[in-house]
């Protein structure tokens, strides 16, 4: 996304353009997100979400969000929603088909198949198709962002951000198809007792809201997979529109391991959260989304070295740029419009 925003920018702002995209469609993650494009209502609520995070990078999130909304709807993206269902963001939902067709009119210039060789605005969506292929886990995005943007930054003297080796992502059932992504999704670990292969609580406490600090220790097992195991009750239980018992469904139909707990190769432990009888056991493995670490930025999504001077003239947005969400969650939408704007302003202004 951020690569389609900063060349529609910067077309608009007068300068000529071209987009160079490896993959063979426009729109990366983007294309198969959700498409809520959101922001936490004040900053204090993103510091505390995302601890590790630059502040003053979120600060332009939370200040400029709202243009960048604006100005993706005077493009013609439609709005499906506006609100995230979620107090504590604000937010709208896009078609990110039709966002996608937007922004790629108003970029002009979109070269399918081609991979950069050079470049001004790095935006290839950070590195979590290697991650998830180096740890062994599923890929829950876009197939083609590799790490080639940070590839390009290193060889040009850029510093990373902290929190390399954290992602989002969701724990999945199964390595599942592009259009199960959203719906395959396991999101009610909140609501089960969470054990890895030996029948242990590896997590302690509560899941946070997104559940991405879930998804992030399951990945830390050896096998990288973990069971949910639900009762009756939870079975019942709503999650956004659907209810967890919908969701397991969905977990066996894409071909998971959906079986009653007895089946188990070790003995439950005592759980509050299991109750009434039937118990299920769901094995979860964790999915990529995209990389939270990355090049290291500033406000005017400038690519920095290691001495905090900026490298003339490189920008980076959108996941290659990192150092917004460390410690927490936050919409990379949300990142890839205000930063891949900003890029534009940068590179178009010097
Ligand atoms: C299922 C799913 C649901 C999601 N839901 C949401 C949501 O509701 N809200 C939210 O905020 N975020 C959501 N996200 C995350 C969001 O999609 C990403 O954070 C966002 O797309 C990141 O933008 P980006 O521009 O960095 O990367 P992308 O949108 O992935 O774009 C990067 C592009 O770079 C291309 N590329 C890679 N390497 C090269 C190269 N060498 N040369 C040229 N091109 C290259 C890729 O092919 C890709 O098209 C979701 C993601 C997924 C997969």
């Amino acid at each position: 996304m951020a690569g389609l925003v900063a060349a529609a920018h910067a077309r608009a702002l007068g300068a000529e353009v071209a987009v160079f995209e490896k993959g063979n469609r426009a729109g990366g993650s983007m294309l198969l997100s959700s498409g809520v494009v959101w922001r936490h209502r004040t900053l204090a609520e993103f510091r505390a979400d995302c601890p590790g995070g630059e502040p003053a990078l979120q600060r332009c999130v939370v200040e400029e969000l709202d243009a960048g909304l604006d100005w993706l709807e005077s493009l013609g993206a439609k709005v499906t929603e506006r609100e995230t269902g979620n107090p504590s963001t604000v937010g709208r939902r896009f078609d990110t088909r039709l966002l996608t067709d937007a922004l790629v009119r108003a970029a002009g210039n979109v070269l399918l198949g081609h991979a950069f060789v050079e470049t001004d605005v790095l935006a290839t969506g950070g590195f979590g198709a290697r991650l998830a292929r180096e740890r062994g886990l599923l890929l829950r995005a876009n197939p083609w962002s590799e790490g080639d943007g940070l590839a390009y930054g290193l060889a040009r003297g850029a510093d990373l951000s902290a929190g390399l080796d954290e992602f989002f992502g969701r724990n999945l059932p199964a390595a599942v198809p592009e259009e199960l992504f959203v719906p395959a999704a396991q999101v009610y670990g909140a609501q089960a007792l969470v054990l890895d292969d030996e029948g242990r609580e590896f997590f302690p406490g509560e899941p946070s809201w997104s559940e991405t600090d879930l998804v992030q220790a399951t990945a830390r097992l050896p096998a990288a997979a973990a069971w949910y195991v639900v009762d009756a009750r939870a079975l019942r239980r709503p999650v956004r529109e659907r209810t967890v018992s919908d969701l397991v469904e969905v977990a066996r139909a894409a071909g998971g391991d959906v079986r009653p707990a007895e089946e188990l190769p070790f003995a439950l432990p005592r759980s509050p959260k299991l109750v009434e009888p039937p118990f299920l056991a769901i094995r979860v493995r964790p999915g990529v989304t995209h990389t939270n670490g990355g090049l290291r930025i500033d406000e005017r999504a400038r690519v920095l070295r290691d001495d905090g001077s900026a490298i003339d003239g490189l920008y980076a947005a959108g996941a290659d740029a990192g150092g917004i969400f460390t410690g927490g969650y936050g919409s990379g939408l949300a990142a890839a419009l205000v930063f891949g704007r900003r890029a534009a302003e940068s590179a178009v202004g010097g």
